[in-house]
């Protein structure tokens, strides 16, 4: 079994904030958990370079805009690296690789005559990167953006969005392509109200951008191109990666961008008779603090800072238990703290560090053996993780932890005499918490990582969480897992 799960791809015309961080490390649990599940698994991030914005926010920055873009998408890729991300792949829309392919694409499109000349003349938001119509507009200016269109008419190319109507309907129609319904039943009913009008997908007015292969004069339309960066990272349509992980399994995006990924990239991909996604999960919007996060605002935290001051594992387990998946959702400092005082330094750092100070004291460090007497029922979570219920997931998860927080509380080991219970008990308590570190492998890793190592075991897989796979070890106590902050 394959899994190819893929972010949005961000622009670069600004520092990343805490959404990019939410969308980035929800990707990251679900392609950790498709891992632990034994399959392969192939998980891509990236930005978006190609964009006008892009270029503005260079011009404004009096800075090269090749250069302006090189120094953002580095922020991004120390991003990734700071919220501990297993991706396989970075892809920069203004690398080769990924220009060749968007070319290409374009011009079988273009073959296929579902690309004609024609002339544009509407409102144009820089802020969406898209045209928008009339009926958009709330008191003249984008919603999306609150800030107002400008007028523009100029000779563009068309992409024959209107010929896939009844096609993309069908698709989308079916039960799995959108996710959740709510994003599902908004598409549906957006397509058959409005209809498919055909799409511009070149400009003739910029420097920066990928040429068509047809005509010099254009640049592709930055969303035609952005989109193509799923299978361009992949090596469509030659290398080893291309044959083996294309179609994705799963776009993860974020739902200003659903009418993109749903609508306009399968009608793409059909016309050049490339195969269909299978799925799109669309997320909600991240509040921070209570307030939208917005520039205007003032409240754009560097989600870079946050994990210098409160380390990475805390901050993906609040979010994640914040944010009913799927939905808006508010995360705050407060609640970052809470979280990783009660629940991290308290139900899973005192539950290790209690099991392994009485192994320490009663059994000379050696994990004694005898039979478990806590199971775990790992289909329950792992149906819920298939249909992206991440924060219930983990909720679930938790309840397991505070399962032998009660055992250990009921039993209090620390008073018993008998050898052979006390051997039960400790076992019982070890043997689940490498069922735990197994579990929240995909959630905080690292901290996974410390209860193994404090276990002295090798990580586990989906596999391994049944009761009495616990061998016989040495441990090793080491620091508490959690600081109280
Ligand atoms: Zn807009």
């Amino acid at each position: 079994m394959k899994f190819y799960i893929t972010t949005a791809i961000d622009y670069v015309n600004a520092p990343p904030h805490i959404g990019h961080a939410y969308e980035k490390i929800c990707a990251d649990v679900i392609a950790r958990w498709h891992r632990l599940k034994g399959e392969k698994v192939y998980f891509l991030t990236g930005t978006d370079e190609n964009a006008q914005k892009n270029e503005q926010a260079a011009k404004e920055a009096k800075i090269e805009t090749k250069k302006f873009v090189d120094q953002n998408s580095k922020l991004f890729e120390e991003l990734c690296k700071k919220l501990n991300l297993s991706n396989d792949d970075f892809i920069r829309t203004t690398q080769a690789r990924h220009t060749k392919v968007a070319q290409e694409i374009f011009k079988k499109v273009f073959d296929k005559g579902d690309i004609y000349k024609g002339n544009y003349e509407g409102y144009y938001c820089q802020g969406c990167e898209a045209f928008i119509t009339e009926k958009e507009l709330v008191d003249g200016k984008c919603p999306e953006h609150n800030k107002e269109p400008e007028w523009l008419k100029e000779e563009s190319y068309f992409f024959k969005l209107s010929k896939y109507q009844d096609k993309v309907l069908k698709l989308i129609e079916t039960n799995t392509f959108i996710l959740p319904q709510k994003r599902r039943n908004e598409m549906i009913s957006r397509l058959k109200s409005e209809g498919l009008k055909d799409l511009s997908v070149s400009r003739t007015n910029l420097d920066w951008g990928i040429t068509t292969p047809i005509d010099k004069k254009h640049k592709i339309y930055v969303w035609f191109d952005a989109l193509i960066n799923y299978v361009s990272a992949l090596g469509y349509p030659d290398e080893k990666p291309y044959k083996e992980f294309w179609p994705a399994d799963c776009h993860y995006i974020g739902k200003g961008i659903n009418w993109f990924h749903t609508i306009i990239w399968p009608a793409m991909l059909m016309s050049a008779g490339i195969p269909l996604p299978k799925t799109v999960y669309v997320h909600g919007y991240i509040t921070l603090n209570g307030k939208k996060i917005s520039k205007s605002l003032g409240n754009v935290i560097d989600p870079i800072f946050l994990i210098d001051k409160y380390e990475i594992d805390p901050i993906r387990y609040a979010i994640i238990r914040d944010i009913p998946h799927g939905e808006d959702g508010d995360f705050s400092e407060k609640s970052l703290i809470n979280r990783n005082n009660n629940e991290l330094a308290n139900d899973l750092g005192n539950l290790l560090s209690r099991t392994l100070t009485l192994i320490e004291k009663n059994f000379n460090s050696e994990i004694p053996e005898s039979k478990s007497e806590l199971t775990f029922d790992i289909e329950k979570i792992d149906k819920l993780m298939q249909n992206y219920e991440l924060d219930k997931a983990l909720a679930e998860i938790w309840k397991f932890v505070n399962k032998c927080n009660k055992y250990i509380n009921d039993k209090k080991p620390w008073e018993i005499k008998d050898k052979k219970e006390l051997e039960k008990i400790l076992y019982t308590l070890a043997d689940s918490l490498r069922i735990i570190s197994i579990l929240l492998h995909p959630f905080i890793p690292e901290t996974s990582e410390k209860i193994n190592k404090q276990l002295n075991i090798q990580l586990g897989t989906l596999k391994d969480c049944k009761p009495n796979l616990l061998k016989k070890t040495k441990i090793k106590k080491g620091e508490h897992l959690f600081k109280k902050i």
